[in-house]
């Protein structure tokens, strides 16, 4: 079945999904996104997703030209039409068509975009062995210029982490902020456990408020595992009886290796494999259910 992709509100082959060379989002990363998930049918925690657009869409005076049951509808629908079952959906906001200028007043309507598409990232094995990872030289933006609860188009900073782990010849890495504390992964939150204890850094830190990092918080919650909102350094990653990654396309990743440090035991741990398993136990129950 060819794939469909939704362009302001009509359904269109891949070839004919064309946006202006004047999108301000192709201009100046002016825009918002979300990544999010199918599993069986269901757009798993499609509300959260939703109010994080729609949040920073209001934080840059982004005007979304659908409502937010409107754009559900759109999601639902361009899932339906492409009769994908699990995967994954891109959801982009773009200022729209302006002029050379920055000024946003020059784009009169936003792009709004759904792209539906399979998606496998990692292999089955990589949630069993974790991954090899490293940090890297590049600081995570300030949150003070640029707040990291905005889900924006501007990934420069994250492609760089990207580059700098590709030419470590890892697949991801950790950026820091500029005081030295551990932030995120070029698209993945992290969390650390030492002693039975979960942390991950505060969005305050430099992170994203990730969609998945929260399931995992909740899911700690009703395990009965202490989970804590703290800054932390690369040492405390270096020392950690185990790490992992969280991430819609990632889900939950053990990380083995840190910068050649070997985490615990080299492997996915106990709280990380437990984890993975509750969190894979609610991904087609909890969201929105798509009636193909
Ligand atoms: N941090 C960054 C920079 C991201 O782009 C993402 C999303 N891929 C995440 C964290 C994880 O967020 P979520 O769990 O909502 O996908």
């Amino acid at each position: 079945m060819a794939q469909v992709i939704y362009l302001n509100g009509e359904f269109v082959s891949k070839e004919d999904a064309k946006v202006s060379v004047y999108d301000h989002g192709f201009l100046y990363g002016d825009g918002i996104f979300e990544g999010i998930r199918i599993y069986e049918g269901n757009i798993f925690k499609c509300d959260e997703h939703l109010q994080r657009l729609y949040d920073s869409a209001k934080s840059i005076m982004l005007d979304i030209p659908l409502s937010y049951e409107e754009m559900e509808q759109a999601l639902v629908e361009t899932v339906k039409r492409n009769q994908l079952k699990n995967g994954y959906i891109r959801l982009i906001v773009s200022r729209g068509a302006g002029n050379l200028g920055l000024d946003p007043r020059r784009c009169p309507v936003a792009n709004v975009i759904i792209i539906v598409e399979q998606l496998a990232i990692y292999k089955e094995e990589d949630y069993l062995n974790g991954l090899k990872i490293v940090s890297v030289s590049t600081r995570r933006n300030v949150p003070d210029a640029l707040n990291p609860k905005i889900k924006s188009l501007n990934y420069l900073n994250n492609i760089l982490v990207k580059i700098q782990a590709n030419l470590a010849g890892v697949g991801e890495a950790l950026m820091l902020n500029s005081q030295g504390y551990v932030a995120e992964g070029s698209g993945d939150n992290i969390f650390i456990v030492k002693n039975g204890v979960l942390t991950t850094p505060p969005s305050y830190v430099g992170a994203l408020e990730g969609i998945t990092r929260a399931v995992i918080m909740e899911l700690c919650e009703q395990l009965g595992y202490k989970v804590k909102e703290e800054p932390f350094a690369l040492h405390d990653v270096y020392v950690a009886d185990e790490v992992f990654l969280t991430g819609t396309a990632a889900e939950v990743i053990a990380v083995r290796e840190v910068d050649a440090r070997i985490i615990g035991e080299g492997a996915a741990g106990p709280i990380t494999t437990h984890l993975l398993q509750e969190f894979r136990k609610i991904v087609h129950v909890d969201g929105v259910k798509v009636p193909y």
